[in-house]
């Protein structure tokens, strides 16, 4: 890494703009579900990127299932062509955040400044990431107003709902190709030493059991579908959740626990309706059950193949429908993601591993989230591969009550962000 003083004293007298910038984004409430004010947000952003010489698009995911007239997908693309063509170094975050939920003791949208930390939906998932990035941008820009390349900036909707009508969108209009984008950087609150290299798969399906209905005072003459159910979890405790957790990963996956196989039952329903009582009581139907329905969450390994975590959950249905009469069932798909998990010789990865042992005089870690975010997307869709999930807050206050993110933490962060840049747009050793 070559000299830093300047572009890291470029970032420190941003403190003040930086703290501002991210207060203003958590002021705009883009929650998520329904959507709401992604073109506030795509607008506040777009004049302070304009001001700051980038090129901006504002596009909005027509025909995506997700986006109406009242509830409009809308995201945001800007683009700053350096003095000479080159690499193209893009910075992706969401602007929606999570519902507020309950156990808040400050404003969830009012962006309160307490002992260092901003709090407030969105602070650390993602809106101070966000942030961080525009101010790490523009402390370089500033500093090296001659460089080779080119930086984008992305504002995109839906990732809390699976980012079809963002950077899914987006990587179908060819923004993610390689030979327009190389290398990437999501800004999700990974903390700041630490490189998120990937995800681990995820395969949701529902497995309904199908019975016969009766008068619930003479069961014997229907077939509980519940109760063929109740056979699906038997056997699922006995036999799969043992086998899965003794697979483990050579993912960096955290928290621990995450780098074995999981299984998540969702939701369970069984039986009809339950009928509402002229005193607004809910009565269950006396019946027997004549389905019953479950909403599985496997999330699998590098090491796992799709179609053999299926085959598994099909195995054991079949085991059951062998040892029970009348045992019929259905399996339907529901979601599918492959893992994803870049290299650790990539050039984004090297170049923000040696950033953050320049500015945090640490090693920094290689982890793998439990979770999948719009990585996915730019790897499956885009298939661009030099892509890491980078940024400062904590990953445990993510959707959390009382949100807050570290003003030190950005700044931190945005040096290791501006120190990247430098690294990978800037030809010439600068003095
Ligand atoms: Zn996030």
């Amino acid at each position: 890494m070559r000299e830093s003083a300047a572009l890291l004293q470029a970032v420190a007298v941003r403190r003040d703009d930086l703290i501002a910038l991210t207060r203003d984004l958590i002021r705009i409430p883009t929650l998520n579900p329904p959507g709401r004010n992604y073109r506030e947000i795509c607008d506040l952003l777009a004049a302070r990127l304009r001001t700051s010489g980038f090129t901006v698009e504002l596009i909005r995911a027509l025909g995506t299932p997700a986006d109406s007239a009242r509830y409009p997908r809308w995201n945001l693309v800007a683009r700053y062509a350096g003095a000479h063509p080159g690499e193209c170094v893009h910075f992706n975050s969401h602007h929606d955040v999570v519902e507020v939920g309950h156990g808040w003791t400050v404003d969830p949208f009012g962006g309160e400044l307490r002992n260092g930390r901003i709090h407030g939906r969105g602070a650390c998932d993602m809106k101070g990431g966000l942030a961080t990035s525009i101010i790490a941008a523009e402390a370089f820009i500033n500093t090296h107003p001659d460089f080779t390349g080119s930086i984008e900036i992305s504002a995109t909707a839906d990732e809390e709902s699976g980012g079809h009508s963002g950077v899914a969108y987006l990587a179908e209009q060819g923004r993610f190709d390689p030979a327009r984008v190389q290398h990437v950087i999501i800004p999700e609150p990974l903390n700041k030493d630490r490189i998120c290299l990937g995800h681990r798969g995820v395969w949701w399906a529902e497995i309904e059991t199908r019975g016969r209905i009766a008068h619930g005072a003479m069961p014997f003459l229907g077939d509980s579908a519940i109760r063929h159910m109740g056979a699906v979890l038997d056997e699922m405790e006995r036999a799969l959740y043992p086998l899965l957790a003794t697979r483990r990963t050579a993912m960096p996956v955290v928290p621990e626990g995450a780098r074995s196989s999981t299984l998540n039952i969702n939701s369970i329903h069984g039986g009809e309706p339950e009928q509402q009582g002229e005193d607004h009581t809910a009565l269950p139907a006396p019946c027997v059950a004549d389905r019953c329905r479950i909403v599985i969450d496997r999330r699998f390994l590098i090491e796992e193949e799709l179609a053999q975590v299926k085959a598994e959950v099909t195995t054991m249905l079949e085991k059951v429908k062998a040892e029970r009469p009348g045992f019929t069932y259905e399996i339907t798909d529901i979601l599918e993601v492959q893992p994803t998990m870049t290299k650790e010789d990539a050039p984004v990865v090297r170049t923000v591993q040696a950033a953050i042992e320049k500015v945090l005089h640490t090693r920094a870690e290689f982890v793998v989230s439990p979770g999948t975010y719009d990585q996915k997307h730019i790897d499956r869709i885009g298939r661009l591969h030099n892509c890491i999930a980078y940024g400062p807050g904590i990953l445990d206050l993510a959707h959390q009550p009382d949100e807050w993110v570290s003003v030190e933490d950005m700044l931190d962060s945005a040096g290791v962000m501006a120190l990247t840049l430098q690294e990978l747009l800037v030809t010439a050793p600068t003095g």
